[in-house]
């Protein structure tokens, strides 16, 4: 048994405790957690840090399978240029690259405080690595296609994927993106998915000016590659109010960028309750398009945080993306955003054990050190490191 302390405890769903001590036992588990208010605490048996003691994060995006790509795609290229470049090198990489790469990407995430993360696969490249258990993953098999005729066979193929999976009930077949889904796809996603889905929503301008009148640098790029897409209607909407309901079927869903959602996309997205949740990936959003959300409106929404892949950011770190969107919107406070880097998005991939300090979770435990705790927040050198890593 261990209990160890730091300036503040933020618990990830309640208010932080001044040099709270948390109890925890051999097994990673919380036992306790004491506020020096309240509790009586013997002080020598306590381990004490400076700095901040926060649950594991958990990275609600990312694409373990293009680690490979970290620095190979230049910045601001946007979304259609990103994709450009990303199909023209794909194929020039062996297979031990990519497993290398891999490898080398987890560590990065667990050696930032990562404990969990919900991960995009197309193929199975990353399922040997995510078999070790070294972070609790939960996958998601993307699938996309714009011909309706060959739905079925992407969905097969996306069955094939999960039935080779190292642990069957992590796993569940997600759609890519809006844009790119036949309506047949959509339907047969609906049948095959689980509970939860995740979708790249309106992560660039492009693809709120396809829905809304099939112009623009998304229609243009799609055309290139797909007959399908000239027979579209425009719905005059923006994205997200065009698909949310042949998608909703009161499942959980997470929209994941939402660099160009509104004001009134938020409204739009409120009929489905609390089954929405946002997961900003800012660092990709600087890296890709050079814009980013407008966090203040999502104050009252439940968001999350992904590091998306390596192709298009600089390192993994739910902390640097924290520092981000610190920059962008001084205004939302320190406890909100370590609730959306930890409970939020264990509440959303179901992760049970974390995302909160609470008597009998293991949610592991970060300590961030070199926090401006006058103004409680985030400074350029804020640095997190696991304290109490995730046990098997
Ligand atoms: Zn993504």
């Amino acid at each position: 048994m261990k209990k160890i302390s730091a300036n503040y405890i933020f618990p990830g769903n309640s208010t932080p405790i001044k040099n709270g001590v948390v109890v925890i036992d051999d097994t990673g588990k919380i036992e306790a957690v004491l506020d020096p208010e309240k509790d009586t605490i013997n002080w020598e048996e306590v381990e004490q840090y400076d700095g901040i003691i926060c649950p594991g994060f958990v990275n609600t995006h990312c694409h373990l399978e293009l680690s490979y790509l970290k620095g190979k795609i230049e910045e601001n290229t946007q979304l259609h240029g990103f994709v450009e470049k990303l199909m023209a090198i794909r194929d020039n990489v062996t297979e031990q690259e990519r497993w290398f790469a891999i490898q080398l990407a987890e560590q990065e995430m667990i050696s930032n405080g990562i404990v969990a993360v919900g991960d995009i696969s197309n193929g199975n490249t990353s399922f040997h690595q995510k078999s070790k258990r070294n972070i609790k993953y939960h996958t998601f098999i993307e699938v996309f296609g714009l011909k309706e005729e060959k739905a079925i066979e992407i969905i097969e193929r996306a069955k094939s994927l999960k039935e080779i999976y190292p642990h069957a009930t992590r796993i569940s077949i997600t759609p890519h993106a809006p844009y790119s889904m036949s309506a047949k796809l959509l339907q047969q996603i609906n049948k095959e998915s689980n509970d939860f889905i995740t979708i790249h929503n309106q992560e660039t301008e492009g693809e709120n000016e396809l829905f809304q009148s099939r112009s623009g640098k998304m229609y243009e790029q799609l055309s290139k590659f797909s007959e399908a897409i000239k027979s579209w209607e425009a719905t005059g909407e923006n994205s997200l109010p065009s698909y949310l309901d042949s998608l909703a079927d009161g499942k959980k869903i997470l929209l994941v960028h939402n660099t160009y959602t509104s004001k009134e996309d938020l409204v739009f997205a409120k009929h489905y309750g609390d089954k929405i949740y946002w997961c900003f990936c800012p660092n990709a959003n600087k890296y890709i398009e050079g814009k980013q959300p407008d966090y203040s409106l999502f104050i009252n929404e439940k968001c999350t945080i992904g590091t998306d892949s390596l192709a298009s950011n600089w390192g993994l770190s739910i902390l640097e993306e924290l520092k981000t969107i610190s920059k962008k919107n001084p205004a939302i406070q320190l406890q909100k955003l370590l609730k959306w880097a930890t409970y939020n998005g264990a509440e959303f991939l179901e992760f049970d054990g974390l995302g909160s300090i609470e008597k009998g979770k293991t949610p592991g435990l970060n300590l961030i050190k070199d926090v401006d705790l006058e103004n409680m927040c985030l400074i350029e050198k804020s640095d997190a490191k696991p304290l109490i890593k995730l046990q098997q």
